[in-house]
């Protein structure tokens, strides 16, 4: 009984829509290692130009 929209894996790309026209992102611009558990992501999309970032928070495995 898992719900699968809400299942996330942490190592993967996942989708993001522009904040500006919606358009879906495949993959980050870039990607950096702000800590050990915190990886940031930069998104440009090519349809607009519009860029941001996205803050993903690994989980630790215990
Ligand atoms: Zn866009």
């Amino acid at each position: 009984m898992l719900d699968a929209a809400n299942v996330m894996e942490s190592d993967r790309s996942h989708l993001f829509p522009c904040a500006q026209c919606g358009d879906a992102l495949v993959a980050p611009e870039w990607s950096e290692h702000v800590s050990e558990r915190c990886v940031r992501h930069l998104w440009s999309c090519e349809a607009c130009g519009y860029e941001f970032e996205t803050a993903i928070y690994l989980r630790a495995e215990a």
